[in-house]
């Protein structure tokens, strides 16, 4: 992927793009593949970088969601567990198989859970994973050693998936790239266009990074904008109502020291309700997650103290060692973008299942779902962009489609492993220059190398881009992160020919947003 070249074809075109999407998370990113797939000109925007959004911090589950099944949802899951076994067979560098055990501490739990568990294997049908087992009480502890043995009865493993969201988008956008689509982040969308008989025929965009205004014409406009949706309906229409309510959801990540072993742990109900998973990835354990209602989207949404206690106080109920808030290396919030129904009490009732209409001008916008359902979301969004279009209709080909990068048996211990099959490529790049053998951070697995194939393959810009999304070190090691900033900076400016001056600013504004990851 390559930023100019996206700018030349957009400059070079002249005709009606056939599908433009807006918004780069994961469902604007599946929309952007699945229409390029099938054969149509596809052209997506997104106002920041890909993934900036809800879709780089997700609790990392490729899930049917045994907390849908609690709440009766039973087609979500379904939804989300023939997706997950899809996305395991499509994108195995990035999606593993995760062991999670459900501790049992009231004699009914085992049972109980047990059996749910049992429903939930069921329900995946072919596309299972390991069967759910209950386990006694010594094989629960030497699963975790870490679990506080006070009252354990034993517990119950269950098995789902695992990935890493943002490096799945930035394949995701790759893939898309592969079959033809054109992708452009940093570009905002600033108005849609529409004819003299009201019907949309195009948007208005700007570059974020030179001010730029384009004019682009589309046969049919998609809405991916996940919390920001109700802006782009109201450039549709002045008297649209809310249809978004954010739903933040916070993750503390700890060292692996708190959860040993492979498993992760899976409380499906704490004290107040809430689902609880304590997850180890990258070799850290992320530990969350909460559910709070916020007013206004935003792309940097921040942690609220009662969350982050929230989590500390469970945290401590089931681990034998209590995390402090100086354990915590890493603190990230994101807002779910959550259809309101007229009904619902709490944001955690609303339902997890996609949302997707058209207006009386032709906007197509698709909101809520999960991470896992995307692929199932895009198919749906582009069968009905097509129909809104009037274009031929091909049929989607994700379901068996291999996602950019694919390979199997990677060693998960080299962290490289997330590069899937480009790692041969990138290895190669950074044997190009001994510098690029170094690490950017003592405390950080990440090479030099990373960061100048990120700014060469995979469209990052900025500082941000490259510690947050291409690699995680903002989300494992808050303090690492900021601390290599300047060492980012200065490879960056030398492969975009940038000043100290540049190098500052771009350091200042990194640590602006990376200090509320860190917990003091
Ligand atoms: C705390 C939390 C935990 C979660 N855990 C899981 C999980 O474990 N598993 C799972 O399956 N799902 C999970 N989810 C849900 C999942 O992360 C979301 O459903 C998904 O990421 C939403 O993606 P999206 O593309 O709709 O939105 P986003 O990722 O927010 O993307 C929207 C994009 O639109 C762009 N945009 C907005 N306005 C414009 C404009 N005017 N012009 C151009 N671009 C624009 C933004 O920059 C943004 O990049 C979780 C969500 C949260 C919040």
């Amino acid at each position: 992927m390559n930023r100019n070249t996206s700018i030349q074809e957009l400059r070079d075109y002249h005709d009606y793009w056939d599908i433009l999407i807006i918004g780069g998370g994961a469902t604007g990113l599946g929309c952007a593949v699945d229409a390029a797939n099938r054969g149509y000109k596809t052209l997506l925007l997104d106002m920041h970088d890909f993934a900036k959004g809800t879709s780089s911090r997700s609790t990392k589950l490729v899930h049917g969601g045994v907390r849908y099944l609690q709440q009766g949802d039973v087609s979500l899951v379904i939804e989300a567990l023939q997706e997950r076994g899809l996305l395991i067979q499509n994108a195995p560098h990035l999606v593993t198989h995760q062991s999670f055990i459900v501790p049992s501490y009231k004699w009914w739990n085992g049972p109980f859970y047990g059996v749910g568990l049992k429903v939930y294997d069921a329900l995946a049908g072919k596309l299972g994973l390991k069967k759910s087992k209950n386990l006694s009480k010594e094989k629960t502890l030497e699963k975790i050693p870490t679990l506080e043995p006070e009252g354990l009865s034993g517990g119950v493993i269950y098995y789902d998936g695992q990935f890493d969201d943002s490096r799945l988008a930035i394949n995701l956008a790759q893939t898309a790239v592969d079959q033809g689509g054109t992708l452009l982040n940093y570009m905002k969308v600033t108005e849609l266009i529409k004819n003299g008989m009201g019907y949309i025929e195009g948007v208005k965009a700007r570059d974020m990074l030179n001010g730029e205004d384009y004019e682009i014409n589309a046969r049919v406009v998609v809405n991916a904008t996940g919390i920001f949706s109700d802006s782009i309906m109201e450039m549709d229409d002045f008297e649209h109502q809310q249809m978004i309510q954010c739903a933040q959801g916070i993750h503390l990540v700890l060292d692996k020291e708190f959860l040993p072993g492979d498993s992760a742990i899976m409380v499906p109900q704490t004290d107040d309700g809430r689902v609880l998973f304590a997850v180890p990835w990258h070799g850290k354990v992320i530990v969350g997650t909460t559910d709070t209602p916020i007013k206004k989207p935003t792309l940097e949404p921040v942690a609220l103290e009662e969350e982050i206690e929230f989590i500390l106080k469970h945290a401590k109920e089931y681990l034998t060692k209590d995390p402090l808030r100086a354990d915590v290396k890493s603190v990230f919030a994101g807002l779910r973008p959550l259809v309101k129904p007229e009904d619902a009490k709490s944001t955690s009732e609303i339902s997890r299942s996609h949302h997707l209409q058209v207006s009386r001008s032709g906007l197509v916008t698709i909101a809520g779902g999960k991470w896992t359902t995307y692929r199932n979301m895009a198919e749906d969004t582009i069968d009905k962009s097509i129909a809104v279009a009037g274009l031929e209709f091909n049929k989607c080909k994700t379901r068996k489609l291999r996602i950019h990068g694919w390979l199997k048996n990677v060693d998960r211990d080299d962290h490289l492993h997330v590069y899937g099959s480009d790692m041969v490529a990138l290895k190669n790049l950074i044997s190009e220059k001994a510098e690029y053998e170094d690490k950017i951070h003592p405390d950080l697995p990440y090479l030099k190398g990373e960061v100048i194939w990120a700014l060469r393959n995979e469209l990052a810009v900025t500082i941000d881009d490259i510690l947050a999304r291409r690699t995680r070190a903002l989300f494992l090691n808050a303090k690492a992160a900021i601390e290599t900033a300047p060492v980012v900076a200065e490879l960056i400016a030398q492969e975009f020919g940038y000043d100290k001056a540049w190098q500052e600013q771009e350091v200042k504004e990194f640590i602006d947003t990376a200090k509320n990851y860190v917990l003091e």
